[in-house]
């Protein structure tokens, strides 16, 4: 196959992302995040560059990567912003050329597809270089014509329903070729929404929801509260792998690790039996709403989910809420358990949630716990307990890491 005269190697990557609504500086915005955490989720993969052309940013091995073409089309699958994702292959900006290059791809393409039956396909061009010599529908038939012999007997041409399509994409920068194209992550580019604190347990919950707002583009701060000695090393190792995994979505990502026993007890010792829980709650969203005044973040994020748990009423909500001066984000508020399940087994969390860890809300959990909390209630036993030193002691020995992706 002829490659292009540029030196560079004739496979890459594309991701696109849809641009009807990005205007003016948010598409400035979106472009410089998307390209930063593309370059921060790809460099570790293989040596590449990134160029952004369009509304798409491709991924270019180095000389002597490209046989890393697919590790990098998968990782880029996995950074929020990109709508779709494909491998192609370059060629010279002339007819004659990209029906040589098209027969390669095809070639490859038709390796993956099952054989004895006959496969609709299709080609489509999209000429977004005005001077070259044809038009899409003339390109479309002249390369058909060159490849479709070659096949006869696995390809039957379809335009409306097509199960392969050779994907044609003619630019002024380059011209390439691909019949691959697969889902990106979608959402937006992390950071793009600012920053929020997320409350972290071990659970199955919370790192769903942390996922679904980096999808969103917030950039997510972690938060673990931890009882020593109650709840062991153990714990807080679990969290941390948590925390890795979830990096891969935005690289890098800060852990807070707040000891909580201090504060549990003293709720132990001087409320009600019954408001333990949510008052546990209301401390983690206090602490969580000094953090994020560190870290710079204007929101709060948590696993709940509207009734899942008795924790979990609208009323205990409501008291939990109460206690935070920032806005309390919910992703899952109304997700069913499974549903929870299945994005956490698709994001790669599932695995290590369930590893059996008891986390610090199971430390003196009352028999009966309320169902329907009454913020007075809560202020009132609140208001008996010196919990502003217990804060600012237990903020005092927390400790901050930064975790890379694992
Ligand atoms: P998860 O699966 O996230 O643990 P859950 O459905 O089990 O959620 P709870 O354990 O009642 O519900 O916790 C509700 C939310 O409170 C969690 O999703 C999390 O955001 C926060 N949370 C609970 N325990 C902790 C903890 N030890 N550290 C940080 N946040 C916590
Ligand atoms: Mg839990």
């Amino acid at each position: 196959m002829s490659a292009p005269d540029t030196g560079e190697p004739s496979e890459l990557v594309v991701g696109r992302y849809g641009e009807l609504w990005l205007k003016g500086k948010n598409r400035r915005d979106f472009e410089r995040a998307l390209l930063k955490n593309t370059k921060r989720a790809l460099a570790p993969v293989a040596p590449m560059k990134l160029v952004r052309e369009g509304a798409q940013i491709l991924a270019i091995p180095e000389p002597g990567s490209e046989s890393r073409v697919g590790d990098l089309a998968r990782r880029m699958a996995e950074v929020f912003g990109f709508s779709s994702i494909s491998r192609a292959r370059t060629a010279p900006a002339d007819p004659q050329a990209i029906a040589e290059t098209a027969r390669t791809v095809l070639a490859e393409a038709l390796d993956a597809l099952p054989r004895g039956r006959a496969i609709p396909f299709r080609v489509e061009t999209k000429r977004g270089d005005k001077s070259f010599p044809m038009i899409s529908t003339e390109l479309d038939r002249f390369v058909a014509d060159r490849v479709i012999a070659d096949h006869a007997e696995r390809l039957t041409v379809d335009l409306s329903h097509p199960e392969l399509t050779l994907g044609i994409h003619v630019r002024p920068e380059r011209t390439f070729v691909f019949a691959e194209r697969v889902p990106g992550a979608g959402g937006l580019p992390v950071g793009t929404l600012g920053r929020a604190v997320a409350l972290l347990s071990g659970g199955i919950d919370s790192p769903v929801a942390s996922w679904m707002a980096m999808k969103r583009g917030c950039e997510v701060v972690f938060c673990a509260f931890h009882s020593f000695p109650y709840i062991g090393e153990s714990y807080l190792a679990k969290v941390r792998r948590l925390v890795a995994r979830l990096a891969r979505f935005q690289v890098n990502s800060v852990l807070h690790e707040v000891p909580f026993t201090a504060i549990q007890e003293a709720i132990r010792d001087g409320a009600p039996p019954s408001y333990r829980t949510v008052l546990y709650r209301r401390q983690m969203a206090r602490v969580a709403c000094r953090i994020a005044a560190r870290e710079k973040a204007s929101a709060l994020i948590t696993g709940e989910s509207l009734g899942q748990v008795a924790s979990q009423t609208l009323e205990n909500l409501t008291c939990i809420g109460a206690a935070s001066s920032l806005p309390v984000l919910r992703p899952l508020v109304a997700f069913d358990k499974f549903e929870t399940i299945e994005l956490a087994r698709k994001i790669g969390t599932f695995d290590l949630s369930i590893e059996p860890e008891p986390d610090c809300c199971t430390v003196f959990q009352p028999k009966k716990p309320i169902l329907r909390g009454r913020i007075e209630v809560c202020e009132d036993a609140e208001g008996s307990l010196d919990l502003d030193a217990l804060i600012d002691a237990a903020l005092e020995a927390s400790e901050r890491r930064v975790i890379a992706a694992s």
